[in-house]
């Protein structure tokens, strides 16, 4: 019997890119696209399963842009819910993926997929209690308890946290439209650009963004310390690409902790408790091939 395989779709509000394998040693079809309209971009994924043997596949797993609906018994389980993004609010992603495929889909946010992930072959191998944090275009978390996914009433949405802003050193407002200087509004990479008028990516290393930027990072770490108590802390997304961005993490974390929670790894191996993704760039589409795995597994 040839070895069940699984399919893997990281749906992101910018770019979508779908998988299958069973692994990190075992991707044997991938593709990303651009993500454009509902219709056009869901088709895209199932032309991509079918096209590469979808009789083949057991499962499906999809790790999502949201806020998303994750409550089973809810009419509208598996949908995109209130998104800014135009033409995306209401979106019945999983309904769409079962019904066009036959197959089970496994269905979780983006963050906690690529935590699955790395729970499951990465960086959070040997942890009950993790987080894995994205700064990108927004700013997401996921956590796992106890080995399993947190969802909760609705999901983590541990972007929209508030860190303390001096107006007298920020006088930028911050951009969510929800809440202005949330962090994700005050540290994702549009407010790195709107604030300093330039690319994130264009700023030099030593530029003072990257300290204001670490220290907002660092109070959402010591908030997170705090309340979860994670074991390791897994942060992704293109802002921490600038290799100066962990350390000063790090620093910041310990500052605003202040020597309050005593524990080796916190104090004497930061570089081992705040870490980027073991997966690297493939997180997403690998938590969304675990996804699938958990999906068939119950
Ligand atoms: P997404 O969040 O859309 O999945 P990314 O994680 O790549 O995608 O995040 C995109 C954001 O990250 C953009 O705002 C971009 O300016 C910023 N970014 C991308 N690369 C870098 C870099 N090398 N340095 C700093 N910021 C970056
Ligand atoms: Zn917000």
């Amino acid at each position: 019997m040839p070895t069940p395989l699984y399919g893997g779709i990281e749906a992101g509000g910018t770019k979508w890119v779908c998988a299958i394998g069973t692994g990190p040693d075992d991707i044997q079809a991938e593709i990303r696209f651009p993500t454009t309209t509902p219709a056009e971009t869901i088709g895209r994924a199932i032309e991509f399963f079918r096209a590469n043997g979808s009789e083949r596949l057991v499962a499906i797993g999809v790790g999502s842009f949201g806020p998303v609906d994750l409550n089973p018994t809810s009419p509208r389980y598996g949908s995109i819910t209130t998104t800014p993004k135009p033409g995306w609010a209401d979106t019945d992603v999983v309904g769409t993926l079962t019904q066009a495929l036959s197959l089970p889909v496994g269905f979780d946010t983006d963050v906690n997929a690529a935590l699955l992930g790395e729970h499951r072959w990465g960086a959070a191998r040997d942890c009950e209690v993790a987080v894995y944090i994205t700064v990108g275009t927004g700013i997401g978390g996921g956590a796992l308890v106890g080995g399993k996914l947190v969802h909760g009433l609705i999901h983590p949405e541990m972007g929209h946290i508030h860190p303390v802003r001096d107006p007298a050193r920020d006088p930028f407002p911050g951009i969510c439209p929800y809440h202005g200087d949330c962090l994700e509004g005050l540290a994702c990479g549009p407010a790195i650009q709107a604030r300093w008028q330039i690319p994130a990516e264009e700023l030099p290393s030593d530029h003072p963004a990257w300290e204001l930027e670490a220290d907002y990072l660092g109070q959402a770490m010591a908030t997170l310390l705090c309340i979860l108590s994670p074991e390791r802390i897994i942060i992704g997304g293109g802002v921490m690409s600038q290799p100066q961005m962990f350390p000063l993490v790090r620093a910041a974390t310990q500052r605003w902790l202040n020597g309050y929670l005593q524990h080796p790894r916190i104090l004497a191996q930061p570089e081992a408790f705040i870490v980027p993704p073991a997966l690297g760039a493939r997180a997403g589409v690998l938590g969304a091939i675990a996804l699938a795995m958990q999906a068939v597994a119950g």
